[in-house]
Parts: C-alpha cells; structure tokens; sequence
C-alpha cells in the first residue's frame, strides 16, 4: 500500500491537459493501485492522476455502491443525459464545496488495468464523480465551472 501525496491548488499541474496512456505497463497498474490507496486514505469518492502530480489519463472512482472501486485508463465521456445540480468537493481544494450543475446520467468508456475496454453509466453521484474526475484530466476544476463556491467547516458545514 502507499499513499501519494495529494496536490492541492494552486499547483499548476491541476491545470493542465493529462496526456493519454499509450502503453500499460506494471508502473501504470501501480499508479492505479496507489491513487486507489491514496483516495481511500483521503476518505474521497474519486481522485485523478494529475491530483497525485501525474499528468496521465487515469481515475478511481468508488461511491460505496454496488460497482466497488472503478479504475480507468484514458477514460471518455460517450454520453451524457439529464441535469442535476448540488454540492461538490475536491481533494485538491480541501475546506471548499461549490455547487455544481452536472448531467445526471453519463456513460463512461475507457480501459481497466488490463487494457480491456470496459464501459460503465452511472446516475447521480457517480456521473457527478466521473465528470468531476474526467475534467481534472483537461485541467478542469470545479472551481472553474461552479456557480457558487463556498468554505465548509471541519464537520462539512457550510461556513456563516
Ligand atoms: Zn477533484
């Protein structure tokens, strides 16, 4: 198990376009199994490569639902289908939420550690982590697209 450190704003490596995963190698799988670590330890639902200061197109994703960890390499939004609005986090920019309009349902197309092509859709909260996390891979923050940003409390609150 190691845990990365994880970057935080405003490290310029967030803002920056991930480049695209050619090859799968032992080193790409034991970046996926660190960001995995590394999320879990941060208690998040989702971390991208550039947030651990690679600039390579990978995510984990886990919502706590019945998908379990998701790992993708060089993943692509294929559709996208409603709207939902509400708060959002990032383990790069602790202390802050923002609200964020989202689609409420996408279908996500990528490859797993294998290099196997793997498709997945997901509502709400896991359509909010994949596009969340697919935007960090264009260096794109929540910050740059939420329509209200505001400082939340140790306990998560928002701050009077
Ligand atoms: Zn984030």
């Amino acid at each position: 198990m190691a845990i990365r450190i994880i970057v935080h704003e405003p490290d310029e490596v967030l803002h920056q376009v991930a480049k695209e995963v050619k090859h799968i190698t032992p080193n790409v799988q034991k970046i996926l199994t660190d960001m995995a670590d590394t999320m879990y330890d941060a208690e998040g639902v989702g971390l991208a490569a550039p947030q651990i200061g690679i600039l390579k197109r990978m995510i984990v994703v886990d919502v706590g639902d019945e998908h379990g960890l998701i790992e993708l390499i060089n993943p692509e939004i294929v559709s996208a289908e409603g709207e939902q609005f509400g708060p959002e986090g990032c383990l790069s920019i602790p202390g802050y939420r923002g609200d964020v309009r989202r689609a409420m349902e996408v279908t996500v197309k990528g490859l797993d550690r294998n290099g196997k092509e793997v498709t997945y859709t997901g509502t709400e909260l896991l359509a909010r982590a994949f596009q969340h996390e697919i935007d960090h891979l264009n260096g794109v923050l929540y910050t740059d697209i939420a329509e209200r940003v505001y400082e939340i409390t140790p306990e998560g609150q928002e701050k009077e």
